[in-house]
Protein backbone atom coordinates (compact mmCIF):
# COMPACT_ATOMS: atom_id res chain seq x y z
CA UNK A 1 0.00 0.00 0.00
CA UNK A 2 1.37 3.77 -0.72
CA UNK A 3 2.98 5.22 2.03
CA UNK A 4 0.42 8.29 3.37
CA UNK A 5 1.15 11.54 2.38
CA UNK A 6 2.94 13.72 5.32
CA UNK A 7 0.10 15.63 7.01
CA UNK A 8 2.95 18.68 6.51
CA UNK A 9 4.98 18.67 3.69
CA UNK A 10 8.77 18.67 4.18
CA UNK A 11 8.67 21.37 1.35
CA UNK A 12 5.60 23.51 1.35
CA UNK A 13 5.92 24.26 5.20
CA UNK A 14 9.88 24.47 4.82
CA UNK A 15 10.21 21.82 7.54
CA UNK A 16 14.12 21.27 8.63
CA UNK A 17 15.62 17.63 7.53
CA UNK A 18 15.44 16.61 11.04
CA UNK A 19 11.98 17.55 10.44
CA UNK A 20 11.39 15.65 7.39
CA UNK A 21 12.92 12.49 8.73
CA UNK A 22 11.23 11.66 12.11
CA UNK A 23 7.81 12.70 10.79
CA UNK A 24 8.59 10.02 7.83
CA UNK A 25 9.60 7.59 10.73
CA UNK A 26 6.53 8.32 12.76
CA UNK A 27 4.14 7.64 9.52
CA UNK A 28 6.21 4.53 9.06
CA UNK A 29 5.63 3.44 12.87
CA UNK A 30 2.22 4.39 13.09
CA UNK A 31 1.13 2.74 9.97
CA UNK A 32 2.98 -0.20 10.71
CA UNK A 33 2.48 -0.77 14.54
CA UNK A 34 0.09 1.59 16.16
CA UNK A 35 -2.78 1.80 13.72
CA UNK A 36 -3.33 -2.74 13.47
CA UNK A 37 -3.07 -2.27 17.14
CA UNK A 38 -5.49 0.37 18.16
CA UNK A 39 -8.91 -0.87 18.07
CA UNK A 40 -7.69 -3.85 20.50
CA UNK A 41 -6.60 -1.12 23.03
CA UNK A 42 -9.72 0.64 22.73
CA UNK A 43 -12.21 -1.92 23.14
CA UNK A 44 -10.30 -3.90 26.21
CA UNK A 45 -9.23 0.05 27.56
CA UNK A 46 -5.64 -1.78 27.60
CA UNK A 47 -2.38 -0.06 27.78
CA UNK A 48 -0.55 -0.38 24.09
CA UNK A 49 2.88 -1.38 25.86
CA UNK A 50 4.12 -3.23 23.02
CA UNK A 51 3.80 0.15 21.21
CA UNK A 52 6.18 1.89 23.40
CA UNK A 53 8.69 -1.19 23.20
CA UNK A 54 8.79 -0.28 19.37
CA UNK A 55 8.98 3.30 20.25
CA UNK A 56 11.88 2.75 22.56
CA UNK A 57 13.67 -0.06 19.78
CA UNK A 58 13.26 3.22 17.23
CA UNK A 59 14.55 5.92 19.59
CA UNK A 60 10.97 7.91 20.02
CA UNK A 61 11.15 7.68 24.13
CA UNK A 62 14.21 10.01 23.68
CA UNK A 63 13.11 11.88 21.25
CA UNK A 64 13.45 15.58 22.71
CA UNK A 65 16.46 14.16 24.76
CA UNK A 66 19.42 16.48 24.18
CA UNK A 67 21.70 15.16 22.05
CA UNK A 68 25.08 15.53 23.44
CA UNK A 69 23.22 13.61 26.00
CA UNK A 70 22.53 10.38 23.65
CA UNK A 71 19.12 11.33 22.61
CA UNK A 72 17.53 12.77 19.13
CA UNK A 73 17.69 16.25 19.98
CA UNK A 74 14.53 17.54 19.20
CA UNK A 75 13.50 20.75 19.69
CA UNK A 76 9.43 22.21 20.15
CA UNK A 77 8.36 22.03 17.15
CA UNK A 78 9.82 18.91 15.90
CA UNK A 79 8.24 17.20 18.52
CA UNK A 80 4.85 18.82 17.95
CA UNK A 81 5.30 17.59 13.76
CA UNK A 82 5.91 14.34 14.95
CA UNK A 83 3.92 14.05 17.53
CA UNK A 84 0.44 14.94 15.22
CA UNK A 85 1.69 12.06 12.31
CA UNK A 86 1.58 9.71 15.64
CA UNK A 87 -1.79 11.09 16.74
CA UNK A 88 -3.30 9.88 13.12
CA UNK A 89 -2.64 6.29 13.97
CA UNK A 90 -3.36 6.24 17.79
CA UNK A 91 -4.81 8.90 19.73
CA UNK A 92 -4.04 7.16 22.83
CA UNK A 93 -0.71 6.17 22.00
CA UNK A 94 0.33 9.77 21.30
CA UNK A 95 -1.46 11.49 24.01
CA UNK A 96 0.61 9.38 26.53
CA UNK A 97 3.82 9.41 24.45
CA UNK A 98 3.43 13.35 24.96
CA UNK A 99 3.07 12.82 28.63
CA UNK A 100 6.69 10.75 28.41
CA UNK A 101 8.29 13.47 26.28
CA UNK A 102 7.56 16.27 28.09
CA UNK A 103 9.69 14.70 31.22
CA UNK A 104 12.04 15.38 28.75
CA UNK A 105 11.19 18.38 26.96
CA UNK A 106 10.35 20.16 29.17
CA UNK A 107 14.29 19.24 31.71
CA UNK A 108 16.11 19.79 28.39
CA UNK A 109 15.55 22.58 25.51
CA UNK A 110 12.86 24.32 27.81
CA UNK A 111 15.52 24.75 30.97
CA UNK A 112 18.16 25.71 28.89
CA UNK A 113 15.94 28.81 28.30
CA UNK A 114 15.24 29.46 32.04
CA UNK A 115 17.58 31.52 34.41
CA UNK A 116 18.90 29.56 37.38
CA UNK A 117 23.22 29.97 38.60
CA UNK A 118 25.27 27.98 37.38
CA UNK A 119 25.66 26.17 40.01
CA UNK A 120 22.08 25.09 39.94
CA UNK A 121 22.19 24.17 36.35
CA UNK A 122 24.96 22.11 36.49
CA UNK A 123 23.11 20.11 39.41
CA UNK A 124 20.26 20.13 37.15
CA UNK A 125 21.78 18.43 34.16
CA UNK A 126 23.41 15.72 36.53
CA UNK A 127 20.36 14.78 37.62
CA UNK A 128 18.32 14.66 34.33
CA UNK A 129 21.29 12.53 33.07
CA UNK A 130 20.30 9.82 35.48
CA UNK A 131 16.29 10.56 34.14
CA UNK A 132 18.21 10.41 30.27
CA UNK A 133 20.01 6.90 31.40
CA UNK A 134 17.20 5.11 32.49
CA UNK A 135 15.40 5.93 29.56
CA UNK A 136 18.07 5.48 26.71
CA UNK A 137 19.12 1.87 28.35
CA UNK A 138 16.22 0.87 30.15
CA UNK A 139 13.40 2.33 28.28
CA UNK A 140 11.69 3.78 31.32
CA UNK A 141 8.48 5.31 31.02
CA UNK A 142 8.00 8.72 32.53
CA UNK A 143 4.37 9.87 33.37
CA UNK A 144 3.12 13.15 34.01
CA UNK A 145 0.42 13.22 36.27
CA UNK A 146 -0.58 16.90 37.46
CA UNK A 147 -4.61 16.92 37.66
CA UNK A 148 -5.92 16.69 41.35
CA UNK A 149 -9.89 17.22 40.66
CA UNK A 150 -9.32 21.04 42.12
CA UNK A 151 -8.10 24.10 40.45
CA UNK A 152 -4.15 23.39 40.99
CA UNK A 153 -4.28 22.06 37.40
CA UNK A 154 -5.72 24.85 35.58
CA UNK A 155 -2.93 26.57 37.60
CA UNK A 156 -5.23 28.77 40.11
CA UNK A 157 -3.91 27.50 43.31
CA UNK A 158 -0.72 25.87 44.27
CA UNK A 159 -1.17 21.45 44.18
CA UNK A 160 -2.76 20.25 46.60
CA UNK A 161 0.43 17.06 46.56
CA UNK A 162 2.79 17.64 48.58
CA UNK A 163 6.58 17.15 49.22
CA UNK A 164 8.01 17.70 52.75
CA UNK A 165 12.67 17.78 52.52
CA UNK A 166 14.05 15.00 55.07
CA UNK A 167 17.14 13.96 54.71
CA UNK A 168 18.51 12.96 51.32
CA UNK A 169 15.24 13.67 49.67
CA UNK A 170 11.13 14.36 50.21
CA UNK A 171 8.56 12.66 51.46
CA UNK A 172 5.29 12.70 49.00
CA UNK A 173 1.29 12.67 49.93
CA UNK A 174 -1.78 12.97 47.64
CA UNK A 175 -3.41 12.27 45.16
CA UNK A 176 -3.75 12.81 41.66
CA UNK A 177 -6.44 12.12 38.82
CA UNK A 178 -6.20 11.10 35.48
CA UNK A 179 -2.78 9.74 35.25
CA UNK A 180 -2.27 8.79 31.96
CA UNK A 181 -0.17 5.36 31.91
CA UNK A 182 -1.11 4.48 35.56
CA UNK A 183 0.28 1.39 36.45
CA UNK A 184 2.23 1.19 33.10
CA UNK A 185 4.93 3.75 33.86
CA UNK A 186 8.41 3.50 35.65
CA UNK A 187 8.03 7.07 37.07
CA UNK A 188 5.24 9.28 37.62
CA UNK A 189 6.68 13.06 37.01
CA UNK A 190 4.45 14.03 39.75
CA UNK A 191 4.00 17.99 40.32
CA UNK A 192 3.70 18.96 44.25
CA UNK A 193 4.02 22.03 46.76
CA UNK A 194 7.19 21.83 49.09
CA UNK A 195 5.55 22.13 52.39
CA UNK A 196 6.86 25.20 54.04
CA UNK A 197 6.90 25.79 58.09
CA UNK A 198 4.08 27.76 57.84
CA UNK A 199 2.14 24.90 56.33
CA UNK A 200 0.86 27.75 53.45
CA UNK A 201 0.90 26.15 49.99
CA UNK A 202 2.20 28.63 47.60
CA UNK A 203 2.73 27.81 43.06
CA UNK A 204 6.13 29.43 43.83
CA UNK A 205 7.30 26.30 45.54
CA UNK A 206 6.38 23.66 42.99
CA UNK A 207 8.29 20.78 42.71
CA UNK A 208 8.37 18.74 39.68
CA UNK A 209 9.49 14.77 41.03
CA UNK A 210 10.00 11.64 38.99
CA UNK A 211 8.42 9.12 41.93
CA UNK A 212 9.23 5.66 41.17
CA UNK A 213 6.35 3.42 40.46
CA UNK A 214 7.52 0.76 42.48
CA UNK A 215 8.05 3.16 45.64
CA UNK A 216 6.27 1.95 48.77
CA UNK A 217 3.57 4.10 49.20
CA UNK A 218 2.64 4.55 45.62
CA UNK A 219 -1.15 2.54 44.67
CA UNK A 220 -3.01 2.97 41.11
CA UNK A 221 -6.76 3.19 42.20
CA UNK A 222 -9.87 3.16 40.61
CA UNK A 223 -11.59 1.92 37.59
CA UNK A 224 -10.78 2.94 33.61
CA UNK A 225 -13.88 2.90 31.62
CA UNK A 226 -14.43 6.12 29.20
CA UNK A 227 -15.52 7.63 26.61
CA UNK A 228 -12.48 8.26 24.34
CA UNK A 229 -8.58 7.93 24.90
CA UNK A 230 -9.16 4.46 26.80
CA UNK A 231 -5.48 2.92 25.84
CA UNK A 232 -4.03 6.09 27.83
CA UNK A 233 -5.39 4.19 31.31
CA UNK A 234 -5.50 7.37 33.19
CA UNK A 235 -6.60 5.99 36.35
CA UNK A 236 -5.54 7.57 39.83
CA UNK A 237 -2.74 7.78 41.78
CA UNK A 238 -2.39 7.58 45.38
CA UNK A 239 0.88 8.54 47.68
CA UNK A 240 1.02 7.94 51.09
CA UNK A 241 4.40 8.95 52.83
CA UNK A 242 6.08 8.17 49.80
CA UNK A 243 10.30 8.59 50.12
CA UNK A 244 12.36 9.83 47.17
CA UNK A 245 15.79 10.60 46.70
CA UNK A 246 16.43 14.54 46.25
CA UNK A 247 18.11 13.14 42.40
CA UNK A 248 14.25 12.48 41.92
CA UNK A 249 13.84 16.20 41.00
CA UNK A 250 13.48 16.87 37.63
CA UNK A 251 13.87 20.69 37.62
CA UNK A 252 15.52 22.68 40.31
CA UNK A 253 13.30 24.08 43.31
CA UNK A 254 11.21 27.32 41.49
CA UNK A 255 12.25 26.23 38.04
CA UNK A 256 8.28 24.67 37.06
CA UNK A 257 7.64 27.90 38.26
CA UNK A 258 9.31 30.01 35.97
CA UNK A 259 8.49 27.54 33.68
CA UNK A 260 5.10 27.92 33.07
CA UNK A 261 5.13 31.96 33.73
CA UNK A 262 7.81 32.56 31.05
CA UNK A 263 7.66 29.38 28.87
CA UNK A 264 3.98 29.25 28.06
CA UNK A 265 3.36 26.90 25.00
CA UNK A 266 4.61 23.58 27.40
CA UNK A 267 1.43 23.59 27.50
CA UNK A 268 0.21 23.66 23.77
CA UNK A 269 2.06 20.30 23.72
CA UNK A 270 -1.16 17.78 24.37
CA UNK A 271 -2.85 19.60 21.24
CA UNK A 272 -0.54 17.36 18.47
CA UNK A 273 -2.12 14.53 18.93
CA UNK A 274 -5.60 16.39 18.25
CA UNK A 275 -4.12 17.73 14.91
CA UNK A 276 -3.59 13.90 14.08
CA UNK A 277 -6.91 12.98 14.74
CA UNK A 278 -8.47 15.64 12.62
CA UNK A 279 -6.09 15.05 9.66
CA UNK A 280 -6.99 11.49 10.33
CA UNK A 281 -10.60 12.37 10.28
CA UNK A 282 -10.53 13.71 6.89
CA UNK A 283 -8.34 11.16 5.39
CA UNK A 284 -11.23 8.47 6.30
CA UNK A 285 -13.43 10.89 4.97
CA UNK A 286 -11.71 11.00 1.52
CA UNK A 287 -11.36 7.31 1.00
CA UNK A 288 -14.24 6.30 1.90
CA UNK A 289 -16.24 8.33 -0.28
CA UNK A 290 -14.12 7.31 -2.98
CA UNK A 291 -14.80 3.70 -2.16
CA UNK A 292 -10.95 2.56 -1.28
CA UNK A 293 -11.21 2.00 2.55
CA UNK A 294 -9.57 -1.32 2.72
CA UNK A 295 -11.71 -3.83 3.79
CA UNK A 296 -15.10 -2.38 2.35
CA UNK A 297 -16.84 -3.01 -1.05
CA UNK A 298 -15.35 -0.52 -3.63
CA UNK A 299 -18.67 1.50 -3.31
CA UNK A 300 -18.23 4.94 -4.33
CA UNK A 301 -20.01 8.05 -2.61
CA UNK A 302 -18.07 11.28 -4.29
CA UNK A 303 -20.06 12.27 -6.97
CA UNK A 304 -22.32 13.57 -4.80
CA UNK A 305 -22.67 17.42 -4.23
CA UNK A 306 -23.92 17.37 -0.55
CA UNK A 307 -20.87 14.81 -0.02
CA UNK A 308 -18.84 17.14 -1.90
CA UNK A 309 -19.66 20.34 -0.28
CA UNK A 310 -19.38 18.59 3.07
CA UNK A 311 -15.66 17.66 2.41
CA UNK A 312 -15.12 21.07 0.76
CA UNK A 313 -15.83 22.13 4.59
CA UNK A 314 -13.64 19.98 6.16
CA UNK A 315 -10.80 20.83 3.65
CA UNK A 316 -11.04 24.50 4.70
CA UNK A 317 -11.66 23.50 8.74
CA UNK A 318 -8.51 21.74 8.36
CA UNK A 319 -6.14 23.85 6.58
CA UNK A 320 -7.37 26.65 8.87
CA UNK A 321 -6.47 24.36 11.98
CA UNK A 322 -3.13 23.10 10.66
CA UNK A 323 -2.41 26.65 9.45
CA UNK A 324 -3.20 28.33 12.42
CA UNK A 325 -1.55 25.88 14.90
CA UNK A 326 1.74 25.47 12.65
CA UNK A 327 2.23 29.23 13.28
CA UNK A 328 1.82 29.15 17.18
CA UNK A 329 3.68 25.73 17.69
CA UNK A 330 6.71 27.69 15.97
CA UNK A 331 7.10 30.81 17.92
CA UNK A 332 6.74 28.59 20.98
CA UNK A 333 9.80 30.14 23.07
CA UNK A 334 10.68 31.87 26.30
CA UNK A 335 8.85 35.03 26.84
CA UNK A 336 6.60 35.46 24.55
CA UNK A 337 4.92 38.95 22.87
CA UNK A 338 1.21 38.99 24.48
CA UNK A 339 0.26 38.40 20.79
CA UNK A 340 1.72 35.08 20.73
CA UNK A 341 0.28 33.79 23.88
CA UNK A 342 -3.14 34.88 22.75
CA UNK A 343 -2.49 33.03 19.51
CA UNK A 344 -1.75 29.96 20.98
CA UNK A 345 -4.60 30.11 23.01
CA UNK A 346 -6.70 30.22 20.21
CA UNK A 347 -4.77 27.43 18.38
CA UNK A 348 -5.12 25.36 21.57
CA UNK A 349 -9.06 26.28 21.22
CA UNK A 350 -9.66 25.89 17.68
CA UNK A 351 -7.12 22.37 17.22
CA UNK A 352 -9.41 20.79 20.26
CA UNK A 353 -12.81 22.01 18.97
CA UNK A 354 -12.13 21.43 15.42
CA UNK A 355 -11.16 17.72 15.36
CA UNK A 356 -13.85 16.61 17.44
CA UNK A 357 -16.29 18.68 14.76
CA UNK A 358 -14.18 17.54 11.52
CA UNK A 359 -14.66 13.70 13.38
CA UNK A 360 -18.60 14.83 13.63
CA UNK A 361 -18.81 15.86 10.36
CA UNK A 362 -17.17 12.79 8.90
CA UNK A 363 -19.75 10.12 10.54
CA UNK A 364 -22.54 12.50 9.24
CA UNK A 365 -21.02 12.53 5.71
CA UNK A 366 -19.70 8.91 5.15
CA UNK A 367 -22.84 7.76 6.90
CA UNK A 368 -24.07 4.73 9.06
CA UNK A 369 -21.89 2.19 7.97
CA UNK A 370 -18.85 4.83 8.99
CA UNK A 371 -19.50 4.40 12.45
CA UNK A 372 -19.32 0.29 13.12
CA UNK A 373 -16.55 -0.34 15.32
CA UNK A 374 -14.91 -2.40 12.65
CA UNK A 375 -13.75 1.39 11.40
CA UNK A 376 -11.35 3.32 13.16
CA UNK A 377 -13.67 6.49 12.21
CA UNK A 378 -15.99 5.72 15.22
CA UNK A 379 -12.66 5.93 17.71
CA UNK A 380 -11.29 8.63 16.56
CA UNK A 381 -14.98 10.74 16.92
CA UNK A 382 -14.30 9.48 20.78
CA UNK A 383 -11.05 10.06 21.32
CA UNK A 384 -11.36 13.87 19.68
CA UNK A 385 -14.18 14.43 22.04
CA UNK A 386 -11.67 14.25 25.01
CA UNK A 387 -8.96 17.06 23.56
CA UNK A 388 -11.26 20.31 25.10
CA UNK A 389 -11.11 18.69 28.64
CA UNK A 390 -7.58 18.64 28.76
CA UNK A 391 -6.49 20.98 31.91
CA UNK A 392 -4.61 23.76 32.16
CA UNK A 393 -5.34 24.80 28.56
CA UNK A 394 -9.43 23.31 28.30
CA UNK A 395 -11.39 25.07 25.59
CA UNK A 396 -13.26 27.14 28.24
CA UNK A 397 -10.30 28.27 29.59
CA UNK A 398 -8.48 29.56 26.78
CA UNK A 399 -11.74 31.22 25.50
CA UNK A 400 -11.85 32.77 29.03
CA UNK A 401 -8.02 33.72 28.79
CA UNK A 402 -8.40 35.24 25.26
CA UNK A 403 -11.10 37.72 26.03
CA UNK A 404 -9.97 38.81 29.31
CA UNK A 405 -7.29 39.78 27.21
CA UNK A 406 -8.22 41.01 24.49
CA UNK A 407 -10.01 43.43 26.33
CA UNK A 408 -7.32 44.26 28.71
CA UNK A 409 -4.13 45.31 29.12
CA UNK A 410 -1.33 44.82 31.91
CA UNK A 411 -3.03 46.26 35.59
CA UNK A 412 -6.34 47.97 33.99
CA UNK A 413 -9.66 47.95 35.88
CA UNK A 414 -12.79 49.13 35.23
CA UNK A 415 -12.95 50.40 38.89
C1 LIG B 1 -8.08 10.88 28.35
C2 LIG B 1 -7.56 11.80 29.39
C3 LIG B 1 -6.24 11.69 29.78
C4 LIG B 1 -5.73 12.55 30.76
N1 LIG B 1 -4.43 12.41 31.15
C5 LIG B 1 -3.92 13.20 32.10
C6 LIG B 1 -2.58 13.07 32.58
O1 LIG B 1 -1.82 12.21 32.12
N2 LIG B 1 -2.15 13.88 33.55
C7 LIG B 1 -2.93 14.84 34.09
O2 LIG B 1 -2.47 15.56 34.95
N3 LIG B 1 -4.21 15.00 33.70
C8 LIG B 1 -4.73 14.21 32.72
N4 LIG B 1 -6.03 14.36 32.32
C9 LIG B 1 -6.89 15.28 33.08
C10 LIG B 1 -7.24 16.56 32.39
O3 LIG B 1 -6.13 17.33 32.03
C11 LIG B 1 -8.13 17.38 33.33
O4 LIG B 1 -7.42 17.67 34.51
C12 LIG B 1 -9.38 16.68 33.70
O5 LIG B 1 -10.07 16.26 32.56
C13 LIG B 1 -10.21 17.68 34.49
O6 LIG B 1 -11.30 17.02 35.05
P1 LIG B 1 -12.65 17.83 35.27
O7 LIG B 1 -13.09 18.34 33.93
O8 LIG B 1 -13.56 16.94 36.01
O9 LIG B 1 -12.12 19.04 36.15
P2 LIG B 1 -12.84 20.25 36.80
O10 LIG B 1 -11.83 20.83 37.74
O11 LIG B 1 -14.19 19.86 37.30
O12 LIG B 1 -13.03 21.27 35.63
C14 LIG B 1 -14.14 21.27 34.75
C15 LIG B 1 -13.96 22.40 33.76
O13 LIG B 1 -14.08 23.64 34.46
C16 LIG B 1 -13.13 24.56 33.97
N5 LIG B 1 -12.25 24.98 35.07
C17 LIG B 1 -11.47 24.21 35.87
N6 LIG B 1 -10.79 24.97 36.73
C18 LIG B 1 -11.14 26.25 36.51
C19 LIG B 1 -10.79 27.50 37.07
N7 LIG B 1 -9.91 27.58 38.08
N8 LIG B 1 -11.36 28.62 36.56
C20 LIG B 1 -12.26 28.54 35.54
N9 LIG B 1 -12.63 27.38 34.97
C21 LIG B 1 -12.09 26.27 35.44
C22 LIG B 1 -12.31 23.88 32.90
O14 LIG B 1 -12.75 24.29 31.61
C23 LIG B 1 -12.59 22.42 33.09
O15 LIG B 1 -12.62 21.72 31.86
C24 LIG B 1 -6.55 13.52 31.34
C25 LIG B 1 -7.89 13.64 30.93
C26 LIG B 1 -8.40 12.80 29.98
C27 LIG B 1 -9.84 12.96 29.55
Amino acid sequence: MAADAPMFDPAAWRLTDFEAEWTAKARDLGRRALAPRAARHDREASFPAGNYRDMHREGFLALCIPREEGGAGAGFRAYCLVAAEMGRYCGATALTWNMHVCSTLWTGALTEDLEMDAATRAGHRRRRAIHYRRILEDGAIYAQPFSEGGAAAAGAVAFGTTARRVPGGFVVNGRKIFASLAGHADYYGVLCTETREDGALSRRDTLYLAVPARAPGVSVVGEWDPLGMRGTVSRDLLFRDVFVEEDAALMPPGCYFQAATRWPHMFLTLSPTYMGLAQAAFDFTVAYLRGEWPGMPPVKRRMYPTKQIAVAQMRTMLEQTKALWFQAVAEAGPDPSKDQVLRAWAAQYTVMENAQALAALAIRTCGGQSMLRSLPLERIYRDARCGSLMLPWTAELCLDRLGRECLYEKGETDG
